[in-house]
This record gives C-alpha cells, structure tokens and sequence, in this order.
C-alpha cells in the first residue's frame, strides 16, 4: 500500500519567512495553514515537512534550537488535529554537498522510501525554486510555488502553479 503526501517546505509556506529562524516568539504562522492542512487530511493526504536548516552548520544555531521549534511547531498542529507524518531537515550548508539539500532531492527521496509514497499522486508546497526542483528530481510533478516567502521569479521557474498563499491551495486540490 501506498500513500499521498503533500509535502511542505517549512519557511515561507508555513511559516513567515525569517532570515535563520530559531527561536520560537519569532514564528508566526501563516494564515490559515492549520485550516488548510486540516482539508488537506481529509482529502487523505499525508502531511511531511522537509527544511533546508543551514543555519545549524553555519553555526548560527544548534541542532537542539532546530528540534525546539520544530516539536513546538508539530504540538500546535496537534492542537488543531493535524498530524504531521514527519519533518526532514538538512543541517547542512551549501559547500557540504550533501545529498539532502534542496535543490537535491535525498530529503523527499528518503521520505518516499519511508514511508511508502506514490509520487505521483503528491504534491509540493514551496516558495524557492529550490523546492521545485527538488520535487522535480524526485518524481513529484505537482508543483506548487507560493508567493509567501522568497520572492520568486515567475518567468524563470518550473513550477506547474502558483498561488498567494498555502490557503489557496483548495482551488487546485479537490476531492
Ligand atoms: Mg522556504
Ligand atoms: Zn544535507
């Protein structure tokens, strides 16, 4: 048996965008994401955050700051009855080259062999090209790019959609 997954990126889909974020008064979700993802459970997807966290090996905070927030951030979707499957982070940076940060797709394959996942019938919630391509390279064709985070560059991207924010996400998937 398989599953479907919408995947997440963690800063500027869920949360506002903060430059090497890791403490907690400075995340603020985003409008609507509980609601969002609730719909998103009841469609019968699977919900699975995967962050680049580069900020753990440029040393601007610990690998312990990372599972502080992130327990944090799982305890208040399990406060609106959401239930996140699971969260993959790269702690690496960029020079490392590891295969798990985005744009490589070792983060989502990992996932999929985890937990099982059709790829084809999930989907990706970035605000990064790097998120796309990661998707891409993973075999995820569902596409999403919101305009939350990053400023992104609509004419040079592979992103099959593209939405203000995760809360739109009800226009493209429908039961
Ligand atoms: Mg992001
Ligand atoms: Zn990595």
């Amino acid at each position: 048996m398989t599953i479907k997954t919408i995947f997440l990126d963690r800063d500027g889909v869920i949360n506002k965008e903060v430059n090497y974020l890791h403490k907690i008064e400075d995340f603020e979700f985003i409008d609507e994401v509980f609601e969002t993802c609730f719909y998103l459970k009841n469609l019968g997807f699977e919900i699975i955050v995967v962050t680049n966290q580069s900020g753990i090996s440029r040393g601007y905070y610990s690998e312990n700051d990372f599972h502080v927030i992130n327990n944090w951030m799982i305890s208040q979707f399990n406060e609106n009855n959401i239930n996140i499957l699971d969260v993959f982070f790269c702690p690496h940076s960029n020079e490392s080259n590891c295969e798990c940060r985005k744009p490589k797709p070792g983060m989502l394959i990992n996932a999929k062999n985890k937990h099982n996942i059709n790829m084809q019938e999930s989907w990706m919630i970035g605000d990064s090209e790097r998120d796309i391509t990661a998707a891409y390279l993973a075999g995820i064709t569902n596409t999403i790019l919101v305009r939350s985070g990053h400023k992104i560059n609509e004419k040079n991207s592979k992103a099959k959609f593209y939405l203000n924010s995760i809360k739109e996400i009800r226009n493209l998937v429908k039961p």
